[in-house]
């Protein structure tokens, strides 16, 4: 139905090829993984955020993470991103790049992309130009924000609003967008920027319904070509989309599994689904 999607199974682990342009070449993922996470251990205060994490994901896949508040969902998100430093362990983005040793913004730079909670756009901006600006703050354009845009840009920022189903918004300031637009339009603003890993802090917080569809059709697209992780407390959302499904608590791997696995699992019922 569109570019993002792809329904070869050879760039699951593959060059992850889009549109002629590779995304993050340097990704090293000849052995399928693209972020490998070993014994990772975050403490606050004494307190383990996480304890001896260790999780890995494919290359192409579309991973949802479940578990209780204070599970450290949130706090494995800012393991990856840079944002917090583990007190131990290692977190691998492919088979060469170690990304406990880079910045955060270098490991944006390298290609994984976050969304948080809270979106973050540009209110007095249309629609079109928050898509704009991600695109030209993305250092390899290089554009100035002044430059005009070229035959090639336009279309890319044409294909990212008819995929986050705001085509028909791109003139209106995000400001007057609905709040599950607005998501939807910071996740366009990630995808200008070519991501190969993106992480979502819970999408679906607060949308309606079918807004809640619609993310979960997006979600679906995006995999095979990005890899996706997903947080999520919606489990309808998380069935009808997750390859695979980890569950936390505690700050490690209680399970994973299946859906069905992990639903029909006594320990994941008696912490979590069961409550
Ligand atoms: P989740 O996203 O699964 O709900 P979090 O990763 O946000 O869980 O939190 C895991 C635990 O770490 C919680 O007990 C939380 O209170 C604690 N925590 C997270 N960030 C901080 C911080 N910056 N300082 C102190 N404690 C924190
Ligand atoms: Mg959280």
């Amino acid at each position: 139905m569109n570019a993002a999607a792809t329904s070869d199974p050879d760039s699951f682990g593959g060059g992850a090829a889009a549109g002629g342009r590779v995304l993050a070449p340097g990704v090293d993922v000849s052995h399928k993984t693209i972020l490998y996470l070993e014994d990772i251990s975050v403490s606050f205060d004494g307190f383990k955020a996480l304890n001896k994490l260790s999780l890995d994901i494919d290359d192409g896949e579309l991973r949802c993470i479940i578990g209780p508040n204070g599970a450290g969902k949130t706090t494995m998100m800012d393991v990856i991103t840079g944002k917090t430093r583990p007190d131990s362990g290692t977190v691998y983005f492919g088979q060469t790049i170690d990304l406990t040793k880079l910045t955060e913004a270098e490991i944006a730079h390298a290609g994984i992309g976050r969304k948080f909670q809270k979106p973050t756009v540009f209110e007095q901006h249309s629609v079109f130009e928050n898509l704009e600006l991600a695109m030209k703050c993305d250092k390899r354009v290089r554009a100035s924000l002044s430059a005009r845009l070229d035959t090639a840009q336009r279309d890319r920022i044409a294909d990212t609003l008819a995929l986050i189903h705001l085509a028909g918004e791109a003139d209106r300031f995000a400001g007057l967008l609905s709040h599950g637009q607005k998501q939807w339009l910071e996740i366009g603003m990630l995808l200008m920027q070519e991501p190969r890993v993106l992480l979502l802090d819970e999408p679906v917080a607060g949308m309606t319904d079918e807004e809640t569809e619609r993310t979960g059709e997006l979600c679906k697209t995006l995999a095979g070509r990005h890899s996706v992780v997903v947080v999520e407390h919606d489990m309808d959302f998380v069935a009808g989309i997750a390859h695979k499904v980890t569950v936390l608590h505690e700050g490690s791997v209680l399970a994973e599994g299946s859906m069905g696995e992990v639903q029909n699992d006594a320990r994941v019922i008696e912490v979590y689904l069961g409550r």
